[in-house]
């Protein structure tokens, strides 16, 4: 079911207490990254324009319900001030009597930042008596916050309970274009999988392998598929108890008529180092003592001729260590392949791989990057995200 976006409501006016996404990356105490922050920006901007008090609220890091000085979100309104071009308002609490006479003394189209919600227990809670304190302050509560939806805390559900909920900009265009990989997807649609582990996979997989046409396999959880077919995998990342798994989604894609494509050939390494020695070997001949660290320019090529059909590509998981120069071809490859799809729908989800598209440069030629890591694997393994069943419906 489709969900209200601020444009649904009239904003004008309100207080709209704001659940932002504002966990960057931080070094040093500085912001490394701001994309986060920018992304908030078209809702902020859309609610200052139409005379909304705009009282945004966000995590940063992981405090556990306590005051921690490292996680204050100071340097963050120092950051979303450059960005908004307009001033921003902090106030070192996110909810009681300070907070109160904050927001009672804004004025149309102005921008407070509440402190860190997760200096208070009750926000990973969910407690209501927090929420209550967080929805006294507005009229109406909008979440923009895609990549903490799959967490039902007091920002992102409970609040909902005490206004009006609808989704920002951010949040729509998230749902949106996930949504379009589930619900009738231009085909043929394909999954390209990576990252180092079946297991965290193993749902997404499942979900996936009812709907796609296209399966291709890369990453460090190609050596249990690479086992299931038979062959040794030398000192490569191997989850023995997912073997059985592997095995089974190749005979799902045989019997469902999913293209199952594993690399044919692999990049190893005789360490698990930036510098270890390498070679370049076929999926059935890995030597004892060397292991999976890259996919082999073969693979690359039959992953590239395999997509190139595709109408819809969901990528997760780069498909090597690309952290490491040494082993990042197989991922920039790929990523390359993907970004050059023109009349493709290109959805990227995972935090790694959504960094590696980012340095790559190849952000603008994907259709979508999705902001939420565990948010985008938890809605491809169709659960419901508590932070979007609570926003209130479309009227039908
Ligand atoms: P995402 O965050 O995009 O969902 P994952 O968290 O599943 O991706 O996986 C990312 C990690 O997988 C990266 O740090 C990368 O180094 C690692 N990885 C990829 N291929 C391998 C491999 N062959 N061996 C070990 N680690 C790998
Ligand atoms: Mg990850």
């Amino acid at each position: 079911m489709p969900k209200q976006t601020i444009q649904d409501v009239d904003v004008r006016g309100l207080r709209v207490l704001v659940r932002v996404d504002f966990n960057v990356p931080m070094e040093d105490g500085r912001i490394s990254d701001d994309n986060r922050i920018r992304a908030a920006l078209p809702t902020i901007n859309y609610l200052r324009e139409r005379d909304a008090r705009v009282i945004l609220c966000s995590h940063l890091g992981r405090p556990n319900g306590k005051v921690d000085e490292g996680s204050r979100l100071e340097p963050i309104a120092e950051g979303l001030e450059a960005v908004l071009d307009a001033p921003v308002n902090y106030v070192t609490e996110c909810v009681g009597i300070e907070v109160e006479a904050a927001v009672a003394a804004m004025e149309p189209g102005e921008v407070l930042l509440l402190e860190n919600l997760r200096f208070h227990p009750g926000e990973e809670k969910n407690d209501p008596e927090f929420a209550q304190q967080l929805a006294r302050l507005a009229d109406l509560y909008v979440n923009d916050a895609f990549g903490t939806a799959h967490r039902a805390h007091a920002s992102t559900a409970g609040v909902a309970d005490y206004l009006p909920a609808v989704s920002g900009f951010l949040m729509e265009r998230e749902i949106t274009m996930l949504g379009s990989v589930l619900e009738d997807p231009k085909r043929p649609l394909a999954a390209v999988m990576g990252g180092a582990k079946v297991s965290d996979k193993i749902a997404v997989l499942e979900t996936l392998l009812d709907s796609v046409d296209v399966l291709v396999i890369g990453g460090g959880m190609a050596a249990t598929f690479i086992k299931a077919m038979g062959h040794g995998v030398g000192d490569s990342l191997l989850e023995e108890e997912r073997v059985d798994f592997a095995r089974e989604t190749i005979e799902r894609c045989g019997k469902q008529g999913v293209k199952l494509v594993l690399p044919p050939d692999l990049v190893v390494a005789d360490a698990f180092s930036a510098d270890a020695a390498t070679q370049v070997v076929a999926a059935e001949s890995i030597p004892d003592g060397w292991r999976i660290m890259d996919v082999g320019p073969s693979a690359v090529w039959d992953f590239t001729e395999a997509l190139r059909p595709c109408g819809t590509v969901l990528w997760n998981g780069p498909m090597g260590v690309f952290e490491w120069e040494a082993f990042s071809h197989g991922t920039r490859a790929v990523g390359q392949a993907v970004a050059s799809l023109e009349n493709a729908v290109t959805i990227v989800g995972g935090g790694s791989t959504a960094e590696a598209v980012g340095e790559l440069g190849l952000a603008e030629d994907m259709t979508h990057i999705s902001t939420g890591g565990g948010a985008s694997l938890e809605f491809f393994e169709g659960k419901v995200l508590p932070g979007v069943a609570a926003l209130r419906d479309k009227e039908a």
